[in-house]
């Protein structure tokens, strides 16, 4: 194996963790080869809400690494506040009518963990964040001034620039590649073609086709990914900073003067064809464009420009998936929920594992050979 300033690591999956990951590996010294299926963000990363947060109740180790994966986001806004993809202007929640409770529970948890939540009444809302209808708020909502929202292509564009100027390797349409075994260790990939890249270790980032990457390997990581919808609206006025997060539609600021729009009510709606693709009718996606209208001040009519629907990577039991495969050395993986709020934070710490092996502690609860 060759020493860790010339360590050679391929990376299977250009989603953000394969990128993020990729970046970090760059700046350590290692060279990188990046291999993924078709275009890069062609999965989750390119129709994903990534809102920046840890709101509400999970584990210890999960709050933790979400909040470090904030932090390295705010380290990237302060260093350009203006760019018009990453920007931190709080998040704003609220539950159906007859919630109330549920609402201030959440808040009193939020609290309880020192993480910023104001729980407010709909009047109230106005003071602290623009563009709200405060009148499709029930009873009362939770404004979290310190999360954001990131646009994932846009930050794939911009750690590829770095990623070609330290002279990483960028491999498109390698179809469905494999993790290619000598000895019962990792040793390279292997595209859908044939074409075989060799490398001293190998991290898949399939999103939520990793089980199936691995599982030819012997190791069973548990999927739970559903499928889920990213409907973006064409431009429209408006002055909301916010995420919202609401019973009927979440809705983010984007580029452009745009809205992201996510959420999970239509879910049964889409359909899986044979070949792979989805579909839902014209009609689902207008109302849930309806329902985001609801939200916003002065009810301005929303009209999808595009929607984009695809698996949600979700491991099984609900936890970030990061490290070595104890039965494959040398073959590491990442695959999680929340990949928006954990992209660089994941990446970093990837890095430093691949390349030095030591373990960091804040991934100690999220080894994949929980599974086995
Ligand atoms: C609708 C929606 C809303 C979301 N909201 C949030 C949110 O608010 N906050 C948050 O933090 N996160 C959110 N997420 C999650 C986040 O977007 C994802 O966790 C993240 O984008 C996943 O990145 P990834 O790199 O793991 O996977 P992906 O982006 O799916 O990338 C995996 C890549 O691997 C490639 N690939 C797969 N198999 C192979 C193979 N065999 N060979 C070669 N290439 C392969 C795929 O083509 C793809 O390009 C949301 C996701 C969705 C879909």
């Amino acid at each position: 194996m060759s020493s860790t300033a010339t360590k050679h690591v391929a990376i299977i999956g250009g989603g953000i963790l394969g990128v993020s990951t990729a970046v970090h590996l760059l700046r350590e010294g290692a060279s990188v080869t990046l291999l993924t299926e078709r275009s890069l963000a062609s999965e989750a990363t390119g129709r994903s809400l990534s809102w920046l947060n840890s709101a509400g109740e999970r584990s210890t180790p999960y709050h933790q690494l979400r909040l470090a994966g904030v932090d390295r986001y705010r380290t990237l806004f302060a260093a350009d506040p203006s760019r018009e993809w990453l920007q931190f202007g709080g998040g704003l929640m609220w539950n159906a009518a007859g919630q109330r409770e549920v609402t201030e529970a959440r808040h009193a948890y939020e609290t309880s963990v020192g993480y910023d939540s104001k729980l407010v009444a709909p009047d109230g809302i106005a003071a602290l964040t623009p563009g709200i209808d405060a009148g499709a708020v029930p009873e009362n909502a939770i404004f979290n001034p310190g999360e954001g929202w990131v646009s994932l292509p846009d930050l794939v564009e911009f750690l590829m620039e770095e990623f070609h100027s330290r002279g990483g390797r960028l491999v498109l349409n390698t179809g469905k590649s494999s993790v290619v075994l000598d000895g019962g260790r990792a040793v390279g990939v292997e595209t859908e073609a044939g074409e075989t890249y060799d490398a001293d270790s190998v991290l898949v980032a399939c999103g939520a086709a990793t089980p199936a990457v691995v599982a030819p390997l012997g190791v069973e990581i548990p999927n739970g990914s559903p499928v889920s919808m990213l409907v973006v609206t064409k431009p429209v006025a408006h002055d909301v900073r916010a995420v919202m997060n609401t019973p009927r539609a979440a809705v983010r600021p984007n580029p452009g003067s745009t809205f992201a729009l996510d959420h999970d009510w239509y879910e049964g709606r889409i359909t899986e064809h044979a070949d792979g693709t989805f579909s839902i009718p014209d009609d689902v996606v207008q109302e849930l464009a309806d329902e985001a209208s609801k939200l916003i001040a002065g009810n301005p009519e929303l009209k999808p420009a595009s929607w984009k629907i695809g698996y949600k990577p979700i491991p099984g039991d609900g936890e970030p998936v990061f490290g070595e495969l104890g039965q494959v050395p040398g073959c590491f993986v990442a695959f999680t929920h929340s990949g928006a709020t954990l992209g660089l934070i994941a990446g970093e710490l990837l890095a430093g594992e691949i390349l030095t092996g030591n373990r960091h502690p804040m991934l100690a609860t999220f080894r994949p050979g929980r599974f086995s």
